[in-house]
């Protein structure tokens, strides 16, 4: 005789059920929650089964944290967990601006320090084309790891081309010379301390910061 890791109802074996040696009946459970668990609510501040008991199955929130906790998984709470976490469509075209307009930059130096110096709007021209050409329907991981940080911290369209700006003043060069590194970071500083802010309150503003500097790391480090 074994026990249920969730419920301590004795099982005639050690079964395991959606990988946690568990009984049918928590298994059951399990399955026909996951479209509705994030509704459960506890009123024991999540402590009914820090062991295994037919008391503590009684919470429903608390009963479907131990399935999970015991390593219970099934297709069907995989797909629903991808769903729950679905990016926006509008945060997928904000990454995919973003880096194709930071890819482009680093290819493309000489357009971007015309951008910051003139304002020649060219390199912002060949990153949209190439923005606009790439599939929606295939979505890379750098860039749903983009798109993941606007999920976490929306912005608005209004904010959005005040961040790209900023992300373009902040863009670091590794391949290139030092001199020509020094002149880049100039040209950035300068764009930087221009930058209209006007349309965004000041708070934002620092906040945009913060953002695009996240934004970045995430873009080097998936480069
Ligand atoms: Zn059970
Ligand atoms: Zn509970």
């Amino acid at each position: 005789m074994s026990e249920c890791k969730v419920c301590s109802a004795e099982m005639e074996s050690n079964h395991r059920r959606y990988g946690a040696p568990s009984c049918n009946a928590c298994a059951a459970f399990f399955q026909r929650s996951i479209k509705i668990h994030k509704e459960f609510v506890c009123e024991n501040s999540d402590q009914c089964l820090i062991e295994p008991s037919k008391q503590g199955k009684q919470c429903l929130k608390c009963r479907f944290s131990k399935c999970l906790q015991m390593g219970m998984i099934s297709r069907e709470y995989i797909r629903a967990q991808k769903e729950s976490t679905k990016l926006n469509s509008a945060e997928i075209v904000f990454a995919r601006i973003t880096d194709t307009l930071l890819t482009t930059s680093l290819h493309l130096s000489s357009y971007l320090k015309e951008y910051l110096e003139n304002g020649n709007p060219e390199v912002m021209k060949i990153s949209l084309e190439l923005a606009n050409n790439a599939k929606m329907d295939s979505v890379p991981e750098r860039i749903e790891l983009l798109a993941s940080l606007f999920t976490k911290n929306p912005i608005t369209q209004t904010e959005f081309a005040v961040f790209t700006n900023i992300c373009l003043c902040k863009l670091e060069y590794s391949r290139i010379s030092e001199s020509e590194k020094e002149k880049i970071k100039a040209l950035q500083n300068s764009a930087f301390q221009k930058l209209p802010i006007s349309p965004i309150e000041g708070h934002r503003f620092l906040d945009l910061v913060i953002l695009s500097s996240r934004f970045l790391e995430i873009f080097y480090a998936n480069f």
